[in-house]
């Protein structure tokens, strides 16, 4: 009996016997009919379940050893965005920050975006920061706030800015979508943005990254490293090697929301061990007591 008509075979007997729960009459069927029936369920029940076959992750190679010159894997950089394109058509000289941030402010690019959000949360920090951090799109908090990173991944991440040695007001925080990503009504928690939410909002951070020109980035999360970089591979894979975007080194590492799902110390040490490869690559003086962070004899836990 081919693969079809063995499970024919064997949907007909429960259906058979819905029609005689329902109608209270048996329907009719030959004995050796019902004998063959009963086989042919009983050999569809001993089948395995498919195997799923999951490609094996390589595990990430330990980073404190890492060399001093970063490794830079060159990605394809998007092509120049659209500020660009509005500046020198409508003849503007230089954009500043503070200039781009009241354009931004008030954008209307995404309709359904406009119409759900609170405000337009552009980022915050040292217009000259070194150091750049880049998300994925404001949460609730963050659209009530108006600024990256206040609710409770935000204050994790502040605890990882301080723990390196610096202020919010030291760096420069953003995220790849200024507007919070609208929810159905009712509906708790966030989404994801969309790539075409990401591609209409991605010249914004372009032009921050233009003016600001920090030393290094820091991609927290899969959002951010697809935003700037294009790359849709997991952070468990990418996290831990340096990047490039337009000539800047770029740190992908886990966004702070995972650790707060994962609390577990391994999990704390692999971002804390980017983020020494950051301090290592902007030749900060790291002391001995944060290159324990996280570990089994290290404080922080
Ligand atoms: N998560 C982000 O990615 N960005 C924020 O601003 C807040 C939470």
């Amino acid at each position: 009996m081919n693969d079809t008509l063995r499970q024919a075979a064997a949907l007909s007997l429960p259906l058979l016997e819905k029609l005689r729960d329902s109608f209270g009459t048996s329907p009719t069927a030959s004995r050796s009919v019902l004998e063959h029936l009963h086989a042919v369920q009983a050999a569809a029940r001993a089948v395995p379940p498919p195997v799923r076959l999951v490609t094996p992750v390589a595990a990430p190679a330990p980073v404190i050893a890492a060399p001093a010159a970063p490794v830079v894997i060159p990605l394809s950089t998007p092509a120049p965005t659209a500020v660009a394109q509005e500046e020198t058509q409508s003849g503007t000289t230089a954009w500043t920050l503070d200039s781009l941030r009241d354009a931004a402010l008030k954008c209307v690019k995404c309709s359904h975006l406009v119409d759900s959000r609170t405000q337009v949360v552009f980022g915050v920090g040292n217009p000259h920061a070194e150091l750049m951090f880049v998300g994925e799109a404001p949460g609730a908090d963050e659209d009530a706030a108006g600024e990256p990173f206040v609710g409770k991944a935000g204050q994790l991440l502040t605890k990882i800015i301080q723990a390196m040695g610096f202020t919010r007001d030291d760096v420069y925080i953003a995220n790849v979508l200024k507007c919070r990503p609208d929810m159905p009504q009712g509906a708790m928690g966030n989404r994801k943005p969309k790539p075409e939410e990401m591609s209409t909002c991605l010249p914004w951070l372009e032009k921050q990254i233009e003016l600001i020109q920090p030393r290094v980035m820091v991609a927290l999360g899969a959002t951010a490293l697809e935003g700037l970089l294009g790359s849709t591979a997991p952070v468990s894979k990418m996290r831990g090697r340096w990047l490039e975007f337009r000539g800047i080194p770029v740190m992908p590492t886990y966004h702070p929301a995972y650790l707060l799902r994962n609390q577990s110390i391994g999990e704390k040490r692999k971002v804390w061990e980017d983020m020494l490869q950051v301090l290592e690559h902007m030749d900060k003086p790291i002391t001995e007591k944060q290159r324990r962070f996280f570990t089994q004899t290290g404080d922080r836990s």
